[in-house]
């Protein structure tokens, strides 16, 4: 008996006053508090399928997907069988358990580049790992990345970075030593002129380049064609490893992930968001070789007390196993639905739209110009973003609050629900 759309904000708002007292900013991430688009957030329920339930009564077509991880929605049966059954037999050991090999050899079967994965907690401890691994391997400092990019909160990467950081204007985050960010290159994405000006300089300092071969962290902007094959064949000349950061693409845009989608195998790739299933989950993978230079076989140091957890296997495996072939091919036409009905609306009602979309990641900017980086991400109209936000989210659409994330269509999502949007987005413009 929820409503469709946000009608009251009572309870939201009396919770949110309650978490400030003791949550910095209300929140456990900053991007959860809505600052960006001024409103309160909707305290969760619960979800199931492709709907969120909120603690007012109302309810959402939701886009957000925690972010990303839900590639099958939310409480997915499966899922939540696996989790019941896995919590049954107790919930961390700290000793190795079957399902981690299990998993590992899924994961190596379906990611091209990875022979041996290790497993960490979160997509912020997969790319800290594996910069950590690149310099070890190569005797090297330096590290490169692309400008709107977010690979997490580590201290070499939160340079120029995208997601919450560009959202809330704090590109360089106070807190990261001066000695730290200086070893960071950044440089405009889908700019190997600039990514050869870079190499002529430092090549041989360069450990690694860092790239989302989707960006997903200033809305969504595909790699143009030769972007990745450039990335590859200027790291390989220089004796440099090309680190795909795959956390939000990976088993998302492809079953063979975003270097399946675009056959271009890096040297080692990060993982998070899907391969948890939902529960808290990282990994970083590539050749025996390289991987085996981390403890215990080799010298360079990684570790954790929940890694490889037996429920986030459990979530993560099932996740992944429930991904065929026919999921992405749903997935790829509904998203398409999406966009086009998106497209169309925009057209009508005369607003500068410009849609992105690889896979099920799908985003709208409010612009005219043909989004390729950060510099032109940033030209949508940010304010008419706000307000799009606010008029989506009363018309019973969840999607991030900020203009610098896309939209995840999940194999759950329906004809139905895809019309439904189109048509609450038009009439969201039409509120415009
Ligand atoms: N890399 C990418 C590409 C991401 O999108 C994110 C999170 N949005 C991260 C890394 C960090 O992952 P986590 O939030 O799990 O630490």
């Amino acid at each position: 008996n929820h409503t469709i759309g946000r009608r009251g904000e009572e309870r939201s708002r009396k919770a949110f006053e309650e978490a400030k007292k003791v949550l910095p900013g209300g929140v456990n991430s900053p991007v959860r508090a809505f600052k960006s688009v001024g409103l309160t957030p909707m305290y969760i329920d619960h979800g199931i399928g492709s709907r969120v339930y909120d603690i007012d009564g109302n309810s959402f077509i939701d886009y957000v997907g925690s972010w990303g991880p839900l590639i099958m929605g939310h409480a997915h049966p499966e899922v939540v069988k696996a989790l019941q059954e896995t919590a049954a037999k107790g919930t961390s050991f700290g000793a190795p358990t079957l399902l981690e090999t299990e998993m590992a050899k899924l994961v190596a079967e379906r990611v091209p580049s990875i022979d041996v994965v290790r497993m960490v907690n979160s997509g912020t401890e997969a790319t800290m790992s594996a910069i950590r691994l690149a310099r070890g391997y190569t005797g090297r400092s330096r590290i490169m990345k692309f400008e709107g990019s977010y690979h997490g909160h580590a201290d070499s990467l939160l340079i120029k970075a995208g997601s919450g950081v560009a959202t809330l204007g704090l590109p360089d985050s106070p807190g990261v030593p001066e000695g730290v960010a200086a070893n960071t290159i950044a440089v405009p994405y889908n700019d190997l002129e600039s990514v050869k000006l870079a190499f002529e300089r430092f090549g041989e300092e360069i450990a690694g380049v860092i790239v989302e071969p989707v960006a997903g962290n200033m809305g969504v902007v595909p790699p143009q064609p030769g972007f990745l094959e450039g990335l590859r064949k200027i790291t390989a000349q220089y004796g440099s490893l090309l680190i795909f950061d795959e956390v939000m693409t990976g088993f998302r845009v492809h079953m063979n992930c975003a270097q399946g989608r675009f056959g271009i195998t890096p040297d080692l790739t990060c993982l998070g968001k899907v391969i948890g299933g939902g529960l808290p989950v990282g990994a970083y993978g590539g050749k025996r070789e390289i991987m085996e230079q981390i403890a215990p076989t080799g010298p360079i140091y990684q570790a954790g007390t929940l890694s490889g957890n037996p429920l986030a296997m459990a979530a993560g495996y099932t996740t992944l196993s429930l991904l065929t072939p026919e999921v992405y091919e749903r997935l790829e036409r509904l998203s398409a639905k999406l966009a086009d009905g998106f497209e169309r609306n925009a057209k009508e009602r005369g607003i500068p739209c410009t849609i992105n979309r690889v896979g099920s990641m799908v985003c709208p900017f409010f612009t005219d110009r043909q989004v390729v980086n950060y510099e032109t991400a940033k030209s949508s109209d940010l304010d008419l973003f706000r307000r799009y936000f606010t008029a989506l989210v009363e018309e019973g659409i969840n999607v991030a609050p900020s203009q610098f994330e896309g939209m995840f269509v999940s194999g759950v999502h329906t004809d139905e629900d895809i019309e439904r949007t189109i048509e609450a987005h038009r009439r969201a413009l039409q509120k415009l």
